[in-house]
């Protein structure tokens, strides 16, 4: 057949949406989706024929190749996979997984009107903070509380209320970058703050603050240090003594938490971040923290302090612009609810559950990943379970080592970059980590649930469909 022939014997888009496979496409997904698939068949066919190939280009033969076009268009770009990598709060893979309840809960508020702003008993206009209030006072036994999208905002809004235009004194050794775009002095510069640094890099004092002092201190802030730390001849002013201080001259002491914890760790050899509660106990005026770091719910900035200040934050026009939905208050107050029970929490809230889970547990579900791969994948990769480190990620707790189990897959007939890419472009992803030549798939972050995809989607990467 000649080019021209072969070219006008290529089917017209409508014909192929007429017939019969072409019905079935339309209603099962959506019409654009469809033609787009079509056309982009009909054109790569086109394409062979002027290039002198001879492709089969009956309906027949196209209809496979539009389906898997359709299928992979008609997929969420953002979607959901295995986070084998051990970094319990992983910021690219989307930080805190959300408890079942607060999923519940999430998905209650948005299928449904609701109160966000409607006070029930008197029949009026009410305001969405108010129903988070009493459980995140009683939690952290601060005065009152308010919510924003998340901890870079809420640090903002506070500089912005109390310090626009004036001096907010900050230690050079909590002047952080966090993730990438949230660098303290930025943040206080996009405020319209004026940043005070005082001290050294390793060591700053009482008198360092004092003498910084001066008519135009709008706060004092105090920054915890999350992803670095600075180790050996080091001084810091606890938030005791500063807050002391801000009373001593009527200056506001804000504390940065990052991840705020509301219950202590210690007792699993986790040091190094403060429960919310502790520091308001010791005197902060308001604390702020993240919603999606160690307390395990939705990406949210939490303040909380004395009410007048917190009054202040509320009359804020900038409030409107950081203002979370109802779907996040949703999850946030299911989440806090979990607090009320301690022991349940740590069970409950998988970011919880993750950093805390005895090693036996991580260890059993390292040997069901390894036996279930071995029946599948025993001659195409040596399996091993390897002890490893666990990470919190989330720019928490730098410092502390969380032992695990991981599944060592060292493949036969493939190298480990190969394996690595095949299981991130899998259905689900998985996301592991490289060492040496072997792929480890860290049992920690993988939740239960998950096992048996994860199994799936490793021996899919061998060749292997089960
Ligand atoms: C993580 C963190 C932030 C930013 O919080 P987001 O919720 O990611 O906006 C700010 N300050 C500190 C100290 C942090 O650790």
């Amino acid at each position: 057949m000649t080019n021209r022939k072969k070219l006008s014997s290529l089917p017209q888009v409508n014909e192929c949406l007429n017939s019969p496979e072409g019905r079935v496409w339309l209603e099962k997904y959506y019409r654009k989706t469809v033609t787009r698939s079509i056309r982009e068949v009909i054109d790569s066919k086109r394409k062979e024929i002027l290039g002198g190939a001879d492709p089969d280009v009956s309906l027949d033969a196209l209809a496979a190749q539009i389906e898997e076009k359709i299928k992979k268009h008609s997929e969420y770009k953002l979607r959901p996979l295995i986070n084998a990598s051990g970094v319990v709060i992983h910021t690219n893979l989307g930080r805190a997984v959300l408890s079942d309840r607060a999923i519940e809960n999430v998905k209650a508020a948005a299928g449904s009107y609701s109160n966000l702003e409607y006070e029930i008993s008197i029949g009026k206009r009410g305001k969405r903070y108010t129903h988070i209030k009493e459980i995140i006072t009683e939690l952290t036994g601060a005065e009152d509380a308010v919510v924003v999208n998340n901890n870079a905002a809420a640090v903002l809004i506070c500089l912005d209320t109390f310090a626009r235009g004036k001096e907010v004194i900050v230690s050079r050794g909590e002047l952080v970058e966090i993730g990438g775009s949230f660098r303290i002095p930025s943040v206080m510069q996009a405020s319209g703050a004026i940043l005070r640094e005082v001290g050294t890099t390793n060591k700053t004092h009482l008198s360092d603050y004092e003498n910084a002092l001066c008519g135009n201190t709008g706060l004092l802030l105090k920054v915890h240090q999350s992803n670095y730390k600075v180790i050996g001849f080091s001084e810091e002013v606890p938030i005791s003594v500063l807050a002391a201080l801000g009373r001593e001259f009527k200056i506001p002491v804000v504390d940065d938490l990052g991840s705020g914890c509301l219950i202590s760790l210690e007792r699993f050899g986790i040091y190094g971040e403060p429960a919310v509660q502790e520091v308001i106990r010791q005197g902060a005026d308001l604390v702020t923290f993240s919603g999606d770091k160690l307390l395990g719910g939705p990406q949210a900035g939490i303040i909380v302090g004395r009410e007048k200040l917190i009054q202040k934050i509320q009359k804020n026009p900038m409030l409107r612009a950081m203002r979370i939905d109802k779907m996040t208050f949703a999850a946030l107050e299911a989440t806090f609810m979990q607090y009320l029970d301690e022991e349940k929490a740590l069970q409950d809230i998988p970011a919880l559950r993750m950093l805390t889970q005895p090693k036996d547990i991580i260890k059993k579900r390292a040997n069901r990943i390894r036996n279930s791969l071995k029946k599948l994948i025993s001659e195409r990769a040596v399996l091993e379970i390897v002890p490893d480190q666990s990470r919190a990620g989330g720019g928490s707790l730098p410092e502390t080592d969380f032992p695990t189990f991981a599944i060592s897959v060292r493949p036969v007939n493939m190298s480990v970059n190969a394996l690595e890419k095949k299981l991130r472009l899998g259905a689900p992803p998985v996301i592991a980590r490289i060492q040496g030549d072997a792929l480890l798939i860290d049992a920690r972050t993988v939740l239960d649930r998950e096992v048996k995809t994860l199994v799936k989607s490793v021996a899919a990467a061998f060749g292997e469909n089960q």
